[in-house]
């Protein structure tokens, strides 16, 4: 099995600059023993322009077989397995150990000789003939195009002879980027390749969390299949999977707290501040929440990515919101709400309506099930677009509250923020501003996709060229497909019972 790595340069940054970064000479042919067998390190190519480095493993498939996972209980079928097992072609995960065994240091992003090419991104190209998928070309693109990558997977026919047998489990990948170190890129590699193998020639022990860690621990918290990832790459042992994902949602949690919140914290002061007169953007948004809530004639609400805590006071001035509940990613967050609450100070009558919790809305969490309303104001485009999905199935997916309310920043309306430079989005952390046109799209789906029904609604001036400065969406549930033919909807007559004794109880 073997897997090359290319890269292009000029004669100011010679592609053969690659040989410093993987700390192997282009000029000759090196090999180096591992416990399965040989890895070679050649260079099909290297000048100036273009540079190849090829990782090439000869392994050793009766080594394999006597030290696999079978080791010392005698593998029953172990007599067979060393001569047909794919493990000498296609192993992935003979590759990735071999991968971090010869590049440890370019791993590391370690470089002397050229330091300032390890810390830039340069154009690589990956390419792996013959990758054992299990899920295809599909789940490769998924593993893959979140990270930067552009990516080329073609299934590989079992026989090119006879095309009616279809595809082998393999595919012929190749990855290209411009934005990736190569530190970053052996890092994908060590993790992504024996995750899409889907099967460890070793046993998987307790130390190969902390290998994910040091391989994954800065990309892997921001992925969307990261518990794919993390399940499989520690061969679905859950115990360690669980300790993983602890693991990565606090380097999640810390992030959080050190670039969102902080640059939060600013905005909605920033926000407010150029919205002063005549009346704030921000009380415009919260007014027309508040509309719509009681429009709903909810009375346990969710205010999910609550902030500071704005939101969830001006609930509490009303009687008829019995249960408010303010979430947030960010402890800083919720202690400047707590503080602006004056939660300490609260009598008790007012303090049993009012709850504030830690949570991250890309998880799922039974603690928001049972609501009749989830507000996420201005809070969507703080997230990752690749994470939104997660989120999505989080509230509409899992906690279901009968109403929802979205709002996020109509970028068309950008262009009269006269202190806002062109192309700019409003906030630092923003990671991404739509039109009404992609926000109706993103909104229009979930709808369809959870059984909700969506109506828009403007907040601020409606200008009736670029549309209001906020866009707000209400979803209401349970409607969008209540036409149902012969009446009986036994999810629609769940909830209106289930509605029924929730209104008797309060
Ligand atoms: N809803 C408030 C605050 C908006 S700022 C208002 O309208 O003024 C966005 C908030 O979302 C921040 O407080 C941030 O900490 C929170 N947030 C961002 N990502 C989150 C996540 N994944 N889970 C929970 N909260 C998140």
């Amino acid at each position: 099995m073997f897997l090359t790595i290319s890269t292009t340069g000029t004669s100011e940054r010679p592609a053969t600059d690659l040989g410093f970064l993987l700390h192997k000479h282009p000029d000759k042919a090196q090999t180096f023993s591992t416990s399965y067998g040989k890895a070679h390190v050649l260079y099909p190519e290297a000048n100036p322009g273009r540079c190849t480095a090829a990782l090439l493993l000869e392994v050793d498939a009766v080594a394999l077989v006597r030290r696999g996972k079978g080791k010392g209980r005698g593998a029953p079928d172990a007599a067979l397995a060393q001569y047909v097992n794919d493990r000498p072609y296609a192993a992935s995960s003979l590759l990735a150990v071999a991968l971090s065994a010869v590049f440890s240091s370019a791993m590391r992003g370690v470089c002397n000789a050229r330091p300032e090419r390890a810390a830039e991104p340069l154009p690589l190209r990956v390419e792996v003939p013959a990758l054992p998928a299990r899920g295809g070309p599909g789940l490769v693109r998924k593993l893959f195009e979140p990270l930067g990558w552009t990516v080329t997977a073609e299934p590989v026919a079992l026989d090119t002879e006879f095309p009616e047998w279809g595809d082998s489990r393999y595919v012929g990948l190749v990855l290209e980027s411009e934005r990736l170190t190569l530190a970053e890129a052996l890092r994908h590699l060590y993790v992504l390749l024996p995750v899409l193998d889907d099967a460890k020639h070793y046993w998987v022990s307790d130390d190969e969390v902390d290998k994910l860690m040091r391989a994954g621990g800065d990309w892997l918290h921001q992925h969307p299949e990261m518990k794919l990832i993390t399940s499989r790459y520690l061969s679905r042992r859950w115990s360690l999977t669980r300790r993983a994902m602890e693991r990565l949602e606090l380097v999640r949690l810390a992030e959080a707290d050190d670039s969102e919140v902080e640059q939060i914290d600013n905005a909605v002061e920033a926000e407010t501040e150029e919205e002063q007169r005549p009346t704030p953007l921000a009380v415009q948004r919260r007014d027309a929440i508040l509309t719509a809530l009681k429009e709903s004639g909810a009375a346990r609400v969710l205010d999910l990515g609550c902030g500071q805590g704005q939101l969830v006071q001006a609930l509490l001035k009303d009687v008829r919101f019995t249960e408010i509940v303010g979430v947030d990613v960010s402890m800083r967050a919720l202690t400047i709400a707590s503080r602006r609450l004056k939660l300490d100070r609260m009598g008790e009558r007012q303090s049993s309506r009012v709850k504030l919790f830690q949570g991250s809305l890309a998880y799922t969490d039974n603690r928001l099930k049972g609501y009749d309303a989830a507000v996420l104001s201005e809070v969507i485009e703080h997230l990752d677009l690749p994470r939104l999905p997660a989120l999505e199935y989080a509230v509409f997916g899992s906690a279901r509250p009968r109403t929802v309310l979205v709002t996020t920043p109509n970028v068309e309306y950008n262009v009269r923020w006269e202190s806002l430079p062109a192309g700019h989005v409003r906030h630092g952390d923003h990671r991404f501003e739509w039109t009404r046109e992609e926000f109706r799209t993103w909104a229009g789906a979930v709808a369809e996709r959870h059984g909700y029904r969506v109506e828009f609604v403007p907040v601020g001036p409606d200008d009736p060229e670029v549309g209001p400065p906020t866009q707000m969406a209400v979803f209401a549930l349970g409607e969008a497909r209540g036409d149902g033919a012969n009446g009986t909807n036994g999810e629609n007559g769940k909830n209106t019972a289930d509605e029924k004794k929730e209104e008797k109880a309060a």
